[in-house]
């Protein structure tokens, strides 16, 4: 695997590989991988005939008094995970280099950036936004992919392609999950042992959400009440939100009808970690 810290570097890679007309899948990463970054490598490596992985800690998409120094790394590890993997091409660019001083460019979104983990964190997406049009200049891939757990990071990124007419096409690969329903996430390794264990009850509250809904619940306010209810079995957690929304605006729901596609999406902190997690419903 060729690692590529320098970005003329990474384009004279990826001009050469165009060149010679090689299909490039691509995944976005901040790294500390786990088998949930990893199912989106495999998709690629089956998918295409170059798969890159980029690692960066996005600065821009981290809030002033968010976990941006305490968020985990560990590019030894994540290099040999990839190894094993066979990705082709690793891009590791430093902050200085994609945001230098004198840039005075963002992508921002006006709607879809606002709902669910927009509230608590009203910079988070177009921080997303913008580094991920930058690094779909650079990597010019032909396929992107996305993990659904982070399902509003997925539509914003979908809605921003749309909107830009950047030519490439998206990939949502669904969640992987721990053993007991909890969604991976390099925050996981955050959690201290009594928040770990408190920390399934996430998934459990989603699940128990479709479960109500496949039994004929279609009040939404009754299905946001019972997630919040499981959700304060958590002592040791704190409820950012728990909510239905539309699967494509994120727009609020009240009442389910035939035919819907909701979303039901929940974040939780643990002490200064954030978990989110979520769940399709299809009626
Ligand atoms: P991150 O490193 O957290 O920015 O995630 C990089 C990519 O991996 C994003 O597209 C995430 O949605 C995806 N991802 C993270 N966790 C999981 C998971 N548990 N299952 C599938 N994809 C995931």
């Amino acid at each position: 695997m060729k690692i590529i810290q320098s970005l003329p570097a990474f384009k004279r890679t990826i001009d050469a590989l165009k060149r010679r007309r090689k299909t490039i899948g691509f995944i976005p990463t901040m790294g500390f991988l786990h088998e949930g970054h990893l199912s989106l490598v495999r998709r690629s490596k089956k998918e295409n005939e170059i798969t890159v992985v980029s690692i960066f800690v996005n600065p821009l998409q981290f809030g002033p008094f968010e976990d941006f120094k305490r968020y985990p790394r560990d590019l030894v590890r994540d290099r040999s995970l990839l190894e094993k993997e066979r990705a082709e091409l690793l891009f590791v660019p430093r902050a200085e280099d994609l945001y230098p001083a004198d840039s005075q460019t963002s992508v921002s979104l006006k709607v879809i950036t606002k709902p669910l983990c927009g509230i608590s964190r009203p910079t988070h997406f177009n921080g997303v936004a913008t580094v991920v049009m930058k690094l779909l200049n650079l990597a010019r891939p032909d396929i992107l992919y996305l993990g659904q757990k982070d399902y509003q990071q997925c539509r914003v990124i979908e809605q921003m392609i749309e909107d830009l007419n950047v030519p490439v096409t998206v990939r949502k690969v669904f969640t992987k999950r721990e053993t007991d329903g909890l969604a991976m996430s390099s925050r996981n390794s955050l959690l201290s042992k009594p928040e770990r264990a408190e920390a399934s009850l996430i998934y459990n509250a989603l699940q128990q959400c479709a479960q109500a809904v496949h039994s004929g619940e279609r009040r939404a306010a009754k299905l946001k009440k019972d997630m919040k209810r499981v959700l304060t079995l958590a002592s040791l957690g704190f409820l950012d939100y728990a909510e239905i929304v539309d699967a494509k605006t994120l727009a609020d729901v009240v009442n389910l009808k035939k035919g819907d596609k909701v979303l039901a999406a929940v974040a939780v902190y643990f002490g200064e970690t954030r978990l989110i997690d979520n769940i399709l419903i299809k009626l």
